[in-house]
This record gives C-alpha cells, sequence and structure tokens, in this order.
C-alpha cells in the first residue's frame, strides 16, 4: 500500500463548498452570496476598464519573461508602498521600510507569520509566538499563522448583542496580552464582519498598543474599495505609522484592482532606520526564497502602470469609487427590503457596516433554512457578500431572510 492510498479525505474548504453545492442547485431563483468576489449589476465578474488599458500598454512594450528577484518587481513595491502608506510619507523619505512582492494578501499573511514565528519564537526563547487575531476573522487567518509556525490567540472584536464593535473588550484584551505580542488588524472593511473601529477608537487602540510594545501587523486587503477612496482607506495605517508603530503591512490588490487571480500583493515592514530596513529585507528573501522563489510578473506590472501614470490612476480610483457605490447601494436597497415588508429586527447594521461583506446577525439555523427554502446561498456565520447582490435580486433576498427571520 502506498502512502496516498492510507491518505483519508480532507473537509472541504467551507466557502468554496457552499459555490459547489450553489452549481448544483437548478432552481432558478438561486442566489450565490458566499465568495468575496465583487460582480457587477449584472452579476458577472467585473474587469476594470483600466486594467485592459494596463494589459494594452504590457503586451505594447513587448516585455521579456526573465525571474524577478525574489523581492519581486522593485518598481511595483515603491508604487504598492506608496499607495499605502501616501506618496508624502516621512518613512518612505527616510527610506526605512522594507518591502517584497508577495503573492496577494494570503502570500504576505504567510510571509510575515514565517518572519514572526521565526524571530519572535526565538526573541522568546523558543515555542511557538502567539499572534493575536480578531474574533471572528477572515477564515484563513488561522490556519496560515498555525502553519507558518505561529500560535493563533483571538482579542474581542464583535459583540452579537450590538452587531458592533466590542471596543471594550478589544481594549481589554490588548492591555492583558503579554507585552511585545503580534496584533493582526484589519486596516478597513473588516472580514467578515464589516465592522471598523471609528477614528477615535482607532487613536485609542494605537495608544494601547504603544503601551503593551506589542507588533502590529495590518492585513489591508480592501484599500479604496471599502470607502471608494484609497486615501480614506489607508486613515488607521497611517495614523499608527505617525505614532512611531513600526507595524508591518500586507496589501492585497485582489478587490480593488479585480486581480485575483494575479495573486499580486505586497509585504512591507516600517523600520527605526535605513539599515535595520536592509536587515529585515534581508530576512524577508530568506523566508520567500525557499518557499516560492519569486513571485510572478504580470500582476506587478498592470498594477505598475495604473498606479504610475497619473491619468489612469485617476481612472482607476474613478472605478474603485464605482464599485464600492454599487455596494453601498445594494446595502440601502438591502435594508430597505427588509423594512418596508415591516422585519421587526432592527437592520441598521447593514447600511452602518462597511466593504464586501455585511454580518446579518442570521443564525446558522436561520441561513440554512434560506438556503434550502429559498436557493440564496451564503455561509453559516450569517456573512453575505455584498457584491453578488444586483438591483434585479436584491428585494427577493430581503423577502427570503424577512421570511425566515422576521
Ligand atoms: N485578508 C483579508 C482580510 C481578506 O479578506 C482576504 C480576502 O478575502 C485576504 C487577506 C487575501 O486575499 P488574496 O490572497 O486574494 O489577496
Amino acid at each position: 500500500r502506498s502512502i496516498w492510498s492510507e491518505m483519508p479525505m480532507g473537509p472541504p474548504d467551507p466557502i468554496l463548498g457552499l459555490t459547489d453545492a450553489f452549481n448544483k442547485d437548478s432552481d432558478k431563483r438561486k442566489v450565490s452570496l458566499g465568495v468575496g468576489a465583487y460582480r457587477g449589476d449584472d452579476g458577472k465578474p467585473y474587469i476594470l476598464e483600466t486594467v485592459r488599458k494596463a494589459e494594452q500598454l504590457v503586451i505594447s512594450k513587448n516585455m521579456n519573461h526573465e525571474y524577478a528577484g525574489i523581492a519581486g518587481v522593485p518598481n511595483f513595491v515603491k508604487l504598492s508602498l506608496e499607495f499605502a502608506y501616501g506618496t508624502d510619507s516621512q518613512a518612505l523619505k527616510d527610506k526605512r521600510v522594507a518591502g517584497v512582492q508577495t503573492l496577494s494578501g494570503t502570500g504576505a499573511c504567510r510571509v510575515v507569520g514565517e518572519l514572526l514565528g521565526k524571530f519572535q519564537g526565538a526573541k522568546a526563547g523558543g515555542g511557538r509566538p502567539p499572534i493575536y487575531v480578531p474574533n471572528p476573522t477572515w477564515g484563513n487567518h488561522i490556519p496560515i499563522f498555525n502553519n507558518a509556525g505561529m500560535e493563533v490567540r483571538k482579542y474581542r472584536y464583535y459583540d452579537p448583542k450590538t452587531v458592533g464593535l466590542d471596543f471594550e473588550g478589544l481594549i481589554a484584551d490588548v492591555e492583558q496580552a503579554p507585552k511585545g505580542s503580534a496584533f493582526l488588524l484589519h486596516a478597513c472593511a473588516h472580514n467578515p464582519t464589516g465592522v471598523d473601529p471609528t477614528l477615535d477608537q482607532w487613536r485609542q487602540i494605537s495608544q494601547a498598543m504603544k503601551a503593551q510594545g506589542h507588533v502590529v501587523f495590518f492585513d489591508c486587503a480592501y484599500q479604496g474599495f471599502a470607502s471608494g477612496d484609497a486615501e480614506h482607506d489607508a486613515a488607521a495605517l497611517r495614523m499608527f505609522v505617525a505614532d512611531g508603530h513600526n507595524v508591518a503591512l500586507g496589501q492585497s490588490f485582489a478587490k480593488n484592482f479585480g486581480l485575483y487571480g494575479e495573486r499580486i500583493g505586497a509585504l512591507s515592514v516600517v523600520c527605526a532606520d535605513l539599515e535595520e530596513a536592509a536587515r529585515v529585507e534581508s530576512q524577508l528573501k530568506l523566508v520567500i526564497r525557499p518557499m516560492y522563489s519569486n513571485p510572478p510578473v504580470h500582476g506587478a506590472r498592470l498594477v505598475s502602470e495604473i498606479l504610475s501614470d497619473a491619468a489612469l490612476r485617476a481612472e482607476w480610483a474613478g472605478e474603485c469609487r464605482g464599485m464600492a457605490e454599487r455596494i453601498t447601494a445594494m446595502r440601502v436597497a438591502l435594508r430597505e427590503s427588509l423594512e418596508k415588508r415591516g422585519s421587526a429586527r432592527d437592520w441598521s447594521h447593514i447600511t452602518d457596516q462597511i466593504g464586501m461583506f455585511c454580518y446579518t446577525g442570521l443564525t446558522t439555523e436561520e441561513v440554512l433554512k434560506i438556503r434550502a427554502d429559498r436557493h440564496v446561498y451564503f455561509t453559516g456565520d450569517g456573512r453575505i457578500s455584498m457584491a453578488g447582490l444586483t438591483s434585479t435580486n436584491v428585494d427577493y433576498v430581503g423577502e427570503s431572510i424577512f421570511q425566515v427571520a422576521g
């Protein structure tokens, strides 16, 4: 018997499993609200016009297909950091930010996890160092950091009673964690809840983290996609850097540029000075080299074309705003659909939340009933991917939730 013959069947990925079930459903009314990928109002994948233009520019340049360096395409990394930290960022001017291209946001998380696992662990005298993630968080965070050799702990974030932020719980957990712990923060548009701290709350979180000497890792998967304004969505990150946090940052260009399959992202670390940044970057490369050698170049070229050209960049900002506005419009329409039917529940959180997802507050039982009776598919935690709603199906979804949840 071979080693393969003994292997047990693994459980299906909860979200991809949902897509399978949806595909098998032959009911005409079916609606898919699982996967977090943007759709236009026609329900189809949306390709940004600026990405189309960038593709033409890249093709016209007849570039070669040589390997990128371990850290990726240098111009992309530079533009990506300016996009996040701001073109006027003092840290960037001081050249004290180490940065590498990554395999989208997932890759950034994994690389920072490996780096922290190695060096935080060594600092603590061995063992698996902890990283604190919000409860709940993006489902992949926990396995990513576990696989990178870290112990994942949760800090309080979402309060089911208010369907909002458990701010006091969050601060208490920050204060109670051992000094110098790693903390993951969603930079904007928290996945899965859509609940973000206010700027004033961010300020207090920054101070509490500072007092404890925690290491902050911002996971930024939705810059521009959350509010429609990329500068606004970077506010928390920039505030922390201005407060003197030497943060790590993961960036994804999957959602805001609609480049999901290109796997384009970046990881950066704000350091004390240029010399420290050089050391950190050398360690990032040592993590990357044995994992995948170097990243693919095409997505980096596309993003670079857009970010480096003022006219294209302005056009992109408009397209990104358009995506965010469509989602906001769907939030309003879903809430109205529930309220006009006289729902007894308070649905204000639908429009208070931000980004790709809406955490409805529905129970798993209700979710399963909506799926069985009405063929509307979303995850058991009650998370709806807003991008799956269109002006054609939103009222049907509202009616479905109303029928089951009242
Ligand atoms: N981080 C968060 C919070 C996310 O929501 C996602 C995507 O859903 C990612 C990271 C990573 O996505 P990708 O690897 O496609 O950039």
